[in-house]
């Protein structure tokens, strides 16, 4: 099933999330069929890395939404972590310092927007400026309103730069949320991911969720597309966002570029070298020979 059909949001739709199934798996029954094609996707994510950087004309951003424990972090370890790090930086936007604060509110995401050849992979982002910014109204709505369009300008002006935009939200139901929260209390290796916001913050369920839907419907762009990713499964999450993101890089056509030497005459000097290295190497063996012979006698 082609993944990026499915879970794009077409502009112009209204989304609505609890008529969205947390726990589609498609036609996998658990994980064993779905890790082989994963693992396939994968795989071939960092072979297409590796060109986009050789190729250096364009960019990728790949920016994560989620609920709290939706798996924003389990996405980057075991889909996005195959990629090279030298082709491709996390950044995680937490609560913004006071510096950023001073700042209008895509200051720092734009400074962390991918150069050419690069992956970029925003763990949370500049919506939060339209999430938790409006849930807690941090700031009042004449200000949050008029973000959705700015957003959607400063995305196109990423756009007609080179930058290619996936934004993903990973959609878990509220139960899934309340089963993590308990794995994460009963293993001693989570409990430093427990937060009281995490607790507070579900008590918004709802506001989030209509937060969410709004900055699906208004910033879906042709050029910046939101995928609504079903999350209750991981293993079906990590399936749907690797192969979304191939397909992605497989569509752009991506092709080493061509040699700035001229290989032919390359080759001859290569040989020539190595022609060179021989002759030495007989050389320095002749006269070690030598020299053992007159420690010998
Ligand atoms: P984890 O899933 O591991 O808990 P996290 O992304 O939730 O990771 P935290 O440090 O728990 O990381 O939370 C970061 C907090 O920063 C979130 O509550 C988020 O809403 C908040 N935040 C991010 N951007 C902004 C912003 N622009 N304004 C206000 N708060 C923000
Ligand atoms: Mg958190």
């Amino acid at each position: 099933m082609n993944y990026r059909d499915k879970f794009r949001i077409k502009p112009g739709n209204s989304v609505k999330l609890d008529k969205m199934d947390a726990a589609f798996k498609d036609k996998h029954e658990d994980q064993t069929s779905a890790l082989v094609e994963t693992e396939k996707y994968t795989h071939r994510l960092r072979e297409l890395q590796y060109l986009l950087y050789a190729e250096d004309k364009r960019s990728l951003l790949i920016i994560l939404q989620a609920m709290d424990a939706g798996g924003k972090d389990g996405t980057i370890n075991h889909v996005l972590g195959n990629m090279n790090p030298q082709g491709a930086k996390v950044y995680g936007f937490k609560v913004p310092s006071a510096e950023e604060a001073a700042h209008d509110f895509l200051w720092r995401i734009h400074q962390a927007a991918p150069q050419r050849g690069q992956v970029a992979i925003f763990n949370r982002s500049h919506y939060e400026d339209v999430l938790i910014s409006r849930v807690h109204n941090l700031v009042p709505k004449k200000v949050w309103s008029k973000r959705y369009d700015l957003i959607n300008d400063f995305e196109k002006s990423l756009v007609d730069n080179g930058t290619h935009i996936l934004k993903f939200y990973l959609h878990i139901s509220k139960d899934e949320q309340l089963r993590r929260f308990k794995q994460r209390i009963d293993d001693p290796t989570r409990h430093w991911k427990i937060s009281e916001s995490d607790y507070t913050e579900r008590e918004y369920w709802d506001d989030y969720t209509t937060a969410f839907e709004d900055a699906l419907n208004s910033c879906s762009t042709e050029h910046a597309p939101w995928f609504v990713i079903p999350g209750d499964h991981k293993w079906f999450r990590n399936l749907a966002v690797s192969q979304i993101v191939v397909e992605t890089l497989e569509a752009l056509k991506m092709e080493f570029p061509q040699p700035t030497v001229d290989i032919k005459e390359i080759k001859t000097r290569y040989h020539e070298a190595v022609e060179e290295d021989e002759k030495n190497g007989e050389n320095v063996n002749t006269k070690n020979r030598k020299k053992k012979q007159k420690i010998e006698s």
